[in-house]
């Protein structure tokens, strides 16, 4: 069996920027992806907005030309799915990595399909497939999402949106837009610092108008199949219709994966144990790169910041391999 240079586990935007990088150092490489290229994009939002300029999101150097000032969804799906087929990037896509491990010097990547072998091992997983849940009962319910895609099934019905980060204040705008009564439960006092500069004043327009209703400080305690309860900021449980509960609370990355592949996880956000300089963990070798390094602090590392890993791994592998 071929004993590979690099494993990428995961073909986001670092992944891919990672396999890039490979190829110009004319190292064997292969991406293993459980979905398709840049999977977490593909389910990002239909109409999102990236906060970012095109520029901020190219990876090998190669141009991302937007009309907008600000490119969507569908254009960064073009650009880094085109960039796959024109670089000819080696991916296995909708195959899972379900383990990885070391004997002496070779990893053993065990996936859904196949087991294959590398001398390094990079973790690019994102954080964006487990949610990071309420925990109150009824959150199992079918109105339930933790994800938004478009805002037309929700015309005409009462909605709660969880949380006032980006996804939620887009979530709650749009819906708003296309005629739900919507709720905002938010457990902080205010709508996240964070929020996209050109959106911020319409959201916070639109509840001081009372267009859009907002509880601030203030958590559901409870979901059933015609209602929301919540406490406010007074500590007042109150009981609201509902229809559909949008959870937009945020994702974690996979920790278990992290761990049962020997990386130290560290402190209350389980931020993983690695060198800051050449991203590789405290397992020899086996390197992180993109939004996975954050732990629970996934606001920390976003495509701008992140591109750079893949650079700072390779030379690090070079340097000392070959
Ligand atoms: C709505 C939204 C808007 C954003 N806007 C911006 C922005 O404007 N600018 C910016 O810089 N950042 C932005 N971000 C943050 C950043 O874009 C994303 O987090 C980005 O996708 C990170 O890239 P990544 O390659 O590290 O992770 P991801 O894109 O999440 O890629 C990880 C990949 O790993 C795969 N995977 C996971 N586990 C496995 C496994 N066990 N086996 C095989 N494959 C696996 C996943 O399917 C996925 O394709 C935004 C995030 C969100 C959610």
């Amino acid at each position: 069996m071929e004993i590979l240079d690099i494993l990428i586990i995961g073909g986001g935007p670092i992944g891919l920027n990672c396999a890039l990088e490979a190829q110009k150092n004319n190292l064997t490489y292969m991406i293993i992806e459980k979905g398709t290229i840049v999977n977490s994009l593909y389910h990002y939002p239909l109409y999102m907005r990236f906060f970012s300029t095109a520029e901020k999101l190219e990876i090998g150097g190669i141009p991302f030309i937007s009309p907008a000032p600000k490119p969507g969804r569908q254009e960064a799906l073009e650009y880094y799915q085109g960039i796959a087929r024109q670089k000819e990037i080696n991916i296995r896509l909708y195959e899972k990595v379900l383990k990885v491990s070391k004997t002496g010097d070779i990893f053993d990547i065990e996936t859904s399909k196949a087991v294959y072998k590398a001398k390094n091992v990079i973790i690019s997983t994102g954080f964006y497939d487990i949610p990071n849940l309420m925990d109150v009962p009824g959150e199992n319910l079918l109105k339930v999402k933790h994800y938004y895609t478009e805002p037309y099934p929700y015309a005409q019905q009462k909605i709660v949106v969880v949380g006032s980060s980006n996804s939620a204040v887009d979530a709650a705008l749009e819906t708003y837009r296309k005629g739900a009564d919507v709720t905002m439960i938010v457990r902080h006092s205010e709508i996240s610092k964070n929020v996209k500069y050109w959106v911020k004043p319409d959201i916070e327009n639109r509840i001081a108008e009372g267009s859009i209703k907002a509880y601030f400080n203030s958590e559901i305690v409870e979901i059933t199949e015609n209602t929301v309860i919540f406490k406010d900021e007074k500590g007042q449980i109150s009981e609201i219709e509902n229809d559909f509960v949008l959870a937009l609370t945020g994702y974690l990355p996979d920790f278990d994966f992290l761990r049962n592949s020997g990386i130290e996880l560290q402190g209350d956000c389980l931020n993983p144990l690695y060198h800051s300089e050449t991203m590789e963990t405290n397992v020899p070798n086996l390197y992180l790169a993109g939004v996975v390094c954050g732990g629970k602090d996934t606001h920390l590392w976003f495509i701008e910041n992140s591109r750079i890993h893949a650079e700072m791994i390779v030379r690090n592998i070079v340097g000392r391999e070959y």
